[in-house]
C-alpha cells in the first residue's frame, strides 16, 4: 500500500483486483465513486471500472422551509406552512411525472458527477490508478513466471520418464 493519498483511498484487495473509492470535492459520501482494476491472468490485460451512485430526486422546484416557532414572526410562519403545503403538492406532481415516465418508457434517465478540481486530489487519483496498474501488472509478470518455471518442471519431469522408459526398453532388449 502507498502513501497516505489525498481523498482516494485503497479499500480492499483480492487476489487480482484492487479497489478504491474516490471522493467528490464535496466530501459528500453520497458522491463517492468506486474504482476497481482488475487483472485478467491469462492475457495480462487489465481493466478498470468506475461505479457511481445515482439518484433521481422528487424534490426539485421546491422552495426552502425552514420553520423556526421562536424566532419567525407569524407572517414568515404562514408563509413558511404555505410553502410547505406548496412543495408536497410539487412533489407529489414530480413523483407522478416519473411514475409515468417508467410506464411510458421503462427507464428513468439518470446522472451523477463528482468533482475533482485541484491539483493534489486529480494528482492521487492519478498516482492511484499508476500505482494499481503496477501492482497488477507485477502479479501478472511473476505469474508468468510461475508458469513458465512449472512448465519447464513437468517437461523436465517428461523427459525423466521417457528416459527411464527407454531405459526399462533397453533393458528389456538386451535381456531378449
Ligand atoms: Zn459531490
Amino acid at each position: 500500500m502507498g502513501k497516505a493519498s489525498y481523498k482516494v483511498m485503497e479499500i480492499d484487495r483480492w487476489e487480482d483486483e484492487i479497489f478504491y473509492r474516490v471522493s467528490c470535492n464535496c466530501g459528500s459520501a453520497d458522491c463517492d465513486m468506486h474504482m476497481t482494476l482488475t487483472l485478467d491472468r491469462k492475457t495480462g490485460y487489465i481493466s478498470m471500472l468506475f461505479e457511481k451512485k445515482m439518484l433521481t430526486t422528487c424534490d426539485y422546484d421546491t422552495k426552502p422551509v425552514w420553520i423556526d416557532l421562536i424566532d419567525d414572526s407569524w407572517e414568515e410562519t404562514k408563509e413558511n406552512i404555505r410553502n410547505w403545503i406548496k412543495n408536497l403538492f410539487i412533489k407529489t406532481k414530480n413523483k407522478l411525472k416519473h411514475t409515468w415516465t417508467i410506464w411510458v418508457h421503462g427507464y428513468l434517465e439518470s446522472s451523477a458527477d463528482l468533482l475533482m478540481n485541484n491539483e493534489r486530489h486529480i494528482e492521487s487519483f492519478l498516482e492511484a490508478m499508476e500505482a494499481g496498474k503496477g501492482e497488477l501488472n507485477k502479479i501478472f509478470e511473476e505469474y508468468k513466471m510461475e508458469q513458465i518455471v512449472k512448465s519447464e518442471e513437468a517437461a523436465k519431469n517428461k523427459q525423466r520418464e521417457s528416459d527411464s522408459i527407454e531405459g526399462l526398453q533397453k533393458g528389456k532388449d538386451s535381456t531378449i
